[in-house]
């Protein structure tokens, strides 16, 4: 029988397949964010190698590329782990923390767009919570780091609160419907603090009760939307830098 001529022929490239976002919980509070096809894998800031290498094989997932935001060891601690097991994978961070991340493979500047299993993620630069912090984002799905947080925003460890600002601004832009992919389980005691700034916010109170419930059942929080951070995210609403100073630092003594 001669050869199906539609099964010799090169299939058109078609669009890249989805890719399946999930996370892995990790030390006391982080998030791993894994990208995959359900064969292909990229990871956004390892913590830890163990529990993602573990994750990785129980679903055969082979790891392509290490992404990651910034370089404090909750990020990046990780990654030599992964690359010992997968040595051929590609590791992006922001070219600027090229002696903080010295593993990295692919330095990147904000503009840029990364290739990650066939779809393009651009990459926005947001210093504030460190000055070469970067943020991962493709259509639907935002990978923030330590800039944005469910219900609240990172500390300034290197930059100013003009800069977180002009950060949150960005993101607020982005679809409503876009997934916030925050790196910490922060999102509780961001909303207590918001509910006691905002005694009558409504919209606050009621992200609060819903939130607490999830995490009484012990699940996530995230991924959040940038719609409800819109809403509820009092950094998020803040009119100007001195506005968001005065948040920061009214969070960063609450202890409740
Ligand atoms: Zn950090
Ligand atoms: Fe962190």
């Amino acid at each position: 029988m001669p050869p199906s001529a539609a099964a010799e022929a090169p299939g058109p490239a078609g669009p890249p397949t989805p890719l399946t976002v999930e996370l892995i919980p990790v030390l006391r509070d982080n998030y791993v964010f894994v990208l995959h096809d359900g064969r292909r894998a990229a990871v956004v800031d390892p913590a830890e190698a163990e529990p993602v290498r573990r994750w990785l094989e129980e679903r055969g997932l082979e790891l392509e590329a290490v992404l990651h935001t910034h370089h404090h060891a909750d990020h990046i601690g990780g990654t030599p782990g992964l690359l010992h097991r997968w040595p051929g994978a590609r590791v992006v961070a922001a070219r600027a923390d090229r002696e903080r991340i010295p593993f990295q493979t692919e330095g990147v500047v904000g503009g840029d767009q990364v290739d990650v299993l066939g779809q393009q993620l651009e990459v926005l630069e947001v210093p504030a919570h460190t000055r070469a912090h970067i943020a991962y984002h493709l259509p639907g799905e935002l990978f923030c780091g330590d800039t944005l947080f469910a219900g609240g925003c990172g500390r300034l460890f290197e930059g100013t609160a003009a800069q977180m600002h002009a950060a949150l601004k960005r993101f607020a832009a982005l679809p409503g419907s876009t997934r916030v992919w925050c790196a910490h389980e922060y999102t509780a005691p961001n909303l207590r603090w918001a509910a006691r700034q905002r005694p009558g916010d409504v919209a606050v109170a009621q992200r609060l009760a819903a939130v607490q419930e999830r995490r009484r059942e012990g699940r996530p929080t995230i991924p959040s939307t940038i719609a409800e951070e819109r809403a509820t995210n009092l950094f998020m609403r803040a009119a100007d830098a001195a506005e968001l100073a005065d948040l920061r630092e009214s969070r960063n003594h609450w202890s409740g």
